[in-house]
């Protein structure tokens, strides 16, 4: 759980005819323990940005440090060990593995690093009670509502201890009481010391972060600290 640090990031897309530039150079910095609401409107390059940091696609231009290890140097291959092993990813549709338990579910990540023994399964199980799905560990995703699903998608991006969780609208599909218990754990997460990255365009979401990053044509057009107590509020 290392710094993060974007330095003139730039991504264009090349089309046929044109080049779309999607980043246009964007500089921030995500200390270990930040907690940073990413909004902006449609188009404003949030995915890009999203998909930079979750190291599923390179900067054309300028640098994203994760710890020491700069994302643009990096082959695919070692993306991809960076992407499982160092990021946690939460989806707004939660991703889970349909004939996978609860704590199967939750250690999917570790099978990417070879075989999974007692002290991973201990791990997931931990994971799962911090969750509040400690009495649900057999249950399969078709007999968890939408809250618990989200819950385990939760504990599944904390299993590798990664240096951010990153939150793809993770309450745009979860009812406002829901939403309330989901945020709430990220609160704790956050509390712990955990780095939070998520991408929200509902208000009274960005709200709960300690910062909010505002995109607007593939630039930086804010990043304002949240008020702490609008944020307990
Ligand atoms: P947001 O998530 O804020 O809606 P995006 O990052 O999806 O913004 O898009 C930023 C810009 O980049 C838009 O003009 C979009 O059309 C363009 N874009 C995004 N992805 C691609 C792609 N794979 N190929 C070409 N253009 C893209
Ligand atoms: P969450 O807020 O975690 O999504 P809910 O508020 O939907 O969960 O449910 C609270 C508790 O009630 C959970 O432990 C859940 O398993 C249980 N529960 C939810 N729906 C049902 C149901 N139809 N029958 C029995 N138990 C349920």
């Amino acid at each position: 759980r290392l710094a993060t640090s974007i330095r003139d990031l730039q991504k264009h897309y090349v089309l046929k005819s044109e080049t779309v530039k999607a980043l246009r150079g964007v500089s921030f910095d995500v200390p270990e323990g930040d907690y940073v609401a990413i909004m902006g409107p449609s188009g404003s390059g949030k995915s890009t940005l999203l998909n930079l940091l979750g190291c599923l696609d390179k900067p054309t231009k300028g640098s994203l440090m994760l710890g020491d290890d700069d994302i643009a140097t990096m082959s695919d291959d070692e993306l991809a060990e960076i992407r499982s092993e160092r990021i946690g990813f939460v989806f707004q549709s939660y991703n889970l593995i349909q004939q996978l338990s609860v704590v199967e579910n939750i250690q999917v990540p570790l099978y990417y690093q070879g075989n999974i023994g007692a002290k991973e399964r201990a791990r997931s199980i931990e994971l799962a009670e911090r969750v509040g799905l400690g009495d649900r560990l057999d249950h399969r995703p078709t007999q968890l509502s939408g809250g618990q699903q989200q819950r385990v998608a939760i504990a599944r991006s904390l299993v590798n201890d990664p240096y951010f969780v990153l939150a793809d609208e993770p309450t745009g599909n979860l009812d406002s009481v829901t939403t309330e218990e989901i945020l709430t754990i990220f609160d704790q997460l956050n509390e712990e010391g955990r780095t939070i990255i998520l991408v929200t365009h509902e208000d009274f979401v960005a709200a709960r972060a300690k910062r909010v990053v505002r995109l607007k044509d593939g630039k930086l057009h804010k990043d304002e600290i949240n008020d702490e107590d609008s944020r307990k509020a």
